[in-house]
């Protein structure tokens, strides 16, 4: 009986080594750069860059925001098998330093921090819902792809630059519309939109939250509301994630309507993520300012 073992395992190992060849060479299946990015916006701008020529993760699960985030064992494991990990920046992604073997500007993992050149208003980490920031932290991560995976330097490049061209569309539009509309101030339940707001001409007049960890005090409501009614403000913008009850609050007391900007930091994010967001933002701006 014996005998007759030896040449099935044969078969089987060839059979398996012969699938194997036709699906991919081995050695071009290891040289794939893992790429793992933080939050939905900043997984868009790389899947752009990459295309197909990487594989490339978002950490943060849809319906996660990165504000009160902490890592799990299976984030731990993804951490430790990427070739290159491309953040936000501006302390958005302070968990992830928590891993201990994770050091900012680490030499053990490859960490591309896309916010590095940008002008940062008030320690504040929402830099990409600018398009003009979003640009340059494209050209970020791409310098970072570049340097970490050389061979596909020229689709890099390419991709970069056709996924700019597009962002630079989308900039145009929105200077356009914006340049529009009647009204300029507004109100927000979080600061995140002072980076549209300065680049576009737009006033965020008053925030509601200025930081997620920090509730507002009753003085800082009072400034709040006069601000509201002084300027003539006859709405407020919220996250989608936040039916917040001093949002309902004022609303009722002023007779304000409510509406919701998307900050995109739990989203399921794509290739048009970014855009798709970015404009259906500015429709709901447009609604309450044009
Ligand atoms: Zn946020």
């Amino acid at each position: 009986m014996i005998a007759y073992t030896r040449p099935i395992v044969c078969i089987v190992l060839l059979s398996f080594f012969y699938f194997n060849s036709c699906k991919q060479p081995v050695s071009e299946n290891n040289t794939r750069l893992k790429v793992l990015t933080t939050v939905a916006p900043i997984f868009s701008f790389t899947k752009n860059i990459t295309g197909n020529a990487a594989d490339v993760e978002n950490l943060l699960p849809s319906g996660a925001g990165p504000h009160e985030y902490s890592l799990s064992p299976d984030d731990a494991r993804k951490i430790a098998q990427a070739d290159i990990i491309i953040t936000n920046g501006v302390n958005l992604e302070s968990w992830l330093y928590k891993l201990t073997d994770v050091p900012e500007n680490s030499s053990v993992y490859n960490v591309v921090d896309s916010s590095s050149g940008i002008d940062i208003l008030d320690n504040d980490p929402h830099i990409w819902l600018s398009p003009l920031n979003a640009i340059m932290q494209v050209k970020r991560i791409r310098d970072g792809l570049i340097n970490a995976d050389p061979e596909n330097s020229k689709l890099y490049s390419d991709n970069t630059a056709a996924y700019i061209k597009r962002l630079e569309i989308l900039d145009k539009e929105i200077s356009d519309e914006i340049s529009d509309w009647n009204r300029k101030d507004f109100v927000a339940f979080r600061p995140a939109f002072r980076y549209l707001a300065k680049d576009y001409g737009l006033n965020l007049a008053a925030v509601i939250q200025e930081s997620p960890e920090t509730e507002p005090s009753p003085r800082h409501l009072i400034t709040v509301l006069d601000t509201i009614r002084s300027r003539n403000i006859k709405s407020i913008f919220t996250d989608p994630m936040i039916t917040h009850k001093i949002v309902r609050s004022i609303a009722a007391d002023l007779n304000l309507e409510v509406y919701s900007l998307d900050t995109m930091e739990s989203g399921n994010s794509g290739k048009a993520y970014y855009e798709d967001i970015t404009r259906a933002n500015i429709a709901v701006l447009k609604k309450v300012l044009q």
